[in-house]
C-alpha cells in the first residue's frame, strides 16, 4: 500500500473496509507476521478495589451512576494482589496488570499498598512485567511507584477525542492525555488503548488509532463492549464480529509494530471467531477473567494458541 500522509492512509483503510475487509485482513496479518513473528503476549489483571467509582464511563459496570451486580470491595492486601499474580504467571501471562476503580489513587495509604504489592511481586516472580492501571495520576505519585517496581502504567484513550463527551463528562479526554505523558515522561512504558461499540463509527477508531500513534506508546488494548445490565449501555447491541476483527486489523495497519492485544469482550463478541484475532492482527490477548465479567477457561486459551501453531510470550 503506497500512501504519503496520515489523512491518505485513513481514506485507503476506510475504502479498503468496504471494498474487501479480506485484503484488510491479508494486509494486517502480513505487517503482524513481519513485526511480531508467531509470538503471542498474554496478560491477566487483578482488579483490585472494585467498583464506587464516582466518575460516570457510560459502558462501566463499577460507575455509582449505575444499579449492577458486581462485587463492590475496598482495596485487596498487598499479600493478595501478589496470590493472583502468582495465578497469573501459571496461565502463563507475563504480564500482570494492578487495576483499580476511581478517578485515581485517594490516599497515602492506598499508593503504600500498590508500591508494597509492586514489591512483593518484583521478589517473588522477578518476570512478570508488572503493569498498573491507576485512574488519573501525577507524576509524582507514578515516581514512587516506578521506584517500588512498576514498570508500565496502563491508561486508556478510550475513543476518539471527538467522541469522549459521549461516554464520560466527569474527566476529559486531555486528563487522559495528561496522565499518558506523565508516565511517558518518567521513562515508564505505557500501555492505551481503547473500548468499541460505544456507538463510535469508523472515523472515531481511526482517529484513536492516530492518537494512539502518537503518544508511541508500547501496547494498545483493544476492548469490546459487553453490554451490563444497569449501565447505559445496557441494551447497545455488541458489535458484529466481522465489525471487531476489522477493527483489529485497522490498529495493527496504523500501529504496525506494536503490542495489539484483545481484551475484555473478546468471548462474548467474537464467539466462535476468537481465534480470527491473529489473523486480522492482533499479537496478544488477556487470558482470565476481565474486570467484572468472566474470561474463558485459560486452558482453553492456551490449546486454542497451540492449535494455531503461535508461541506464548515468555
Ligand atoms: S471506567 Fe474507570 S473511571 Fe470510568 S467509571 Fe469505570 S472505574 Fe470509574
Amino acid at each position: 500500500m503506497q500512501v504519503h500522509n496520515y489523512k491518505e492512509l485513513s481514506e485507503k483503510i476506510a475504502s479498503l473496509i468496504k471494498e474487501d475487509p479480506q485484503k484488510l485482513f491479508e494486509l494486517a496479518n502480513k505487517i503482524r507476521i513481519k513485526n511480531r513473528k508467531n509470538i503471542v503476549s498474554l496478560c491477566a489483571i487483578v482488579n483490585a478495589k472494585s467498583g464506587l467509582c464516582a466518575e460516570d464511563c457510560i459502558f462501566c459496570s463499577q460507575s455509582i451512576y449505575h444499579k449492577t451486580d458486581i462485587a463492590r470491595y475496598p482495596f485487596l492486601t498487598a499479600e493478595r494482589i501478589l496470590k493472583k499474580a502468582k495465578e497469573a504467571a501459571s496461565i502463563r501471562a507475563s504480564c500482570f496488570g494492578i487495576v483499580i476503580s476511581g478517578r485515581g489513587l485517594t490516599s497515602d495509604k492506598e499508593i503504600s499498598i500498590i508500591c508494597s504489592a509492586l514489591q512483593l511481586i518484583k521478589q517473588n516472580l522477578s518476570s512478570l512485567h508488572r503493569s498498573a492501571s491507576l485512574g488519573i495520576i501525577s507524576k509524582d505519585k507514578l515516581l514512587r511507584l516506578k521506584k517500588a517496581g512498576l514498570e508500565c502504567l496502563h491508561h486508556n484513550l478510550e475513543t476518539s477525542e471527538g467522541f469522549f463527551p459521549n461516554i464520560c463528562t466527569t474527566h476529559s479526554y486531555k486528563d487522559r492525555l495528561d496522565t499518558i505523558k506523565a508516565a511517558k515522561e518518567i521513562g515508564l512504558e505505557v500501555c492505551s488503548g481503547g473500548i468499541f461499540g460505544l456507538g463510535e463509527n469508523i472515523q472515531d477508531r481511526i482517529a484513536l488509532a492516530f492518537a494512539i500513534k502518537e503518544l508511541d506508546v508500547a501496547s494498545v488494548p483493544l476492548n469490546f463492549l459487553t453490554p451490563i445490565k444497569g449501565t447505559r449501555c445496557e441494551t447497545f447491541d455488541c458489535l458484529a464480529p466481522i465489525e471487531i476483527l476489522k477493527t483489529i486489523a485497522i490498529f495493527r495497519i496504523l500501529l504496525p509494530d506494536k503490542d495489539i492485544k484483545v481484551c475484555g469482550g473478546r468471548n462474548v463478541n467474537l464467539r466462535s471467531l476468537q481465534s480470527m484475532i491473529f489473523y486480522a492482527g492482533a499479537s496478544g490477548m488477556m487470558i482470565g477473567n476481565y474486570l467484572t465479567t468472566a474470561g474463558n477457561d485459560p486452558k482453553a486459551d492456551l490449546k486454542m494458541i497451540e492449535d494455531l501453531g503461535l508461541r506464548v510470550k515468555v
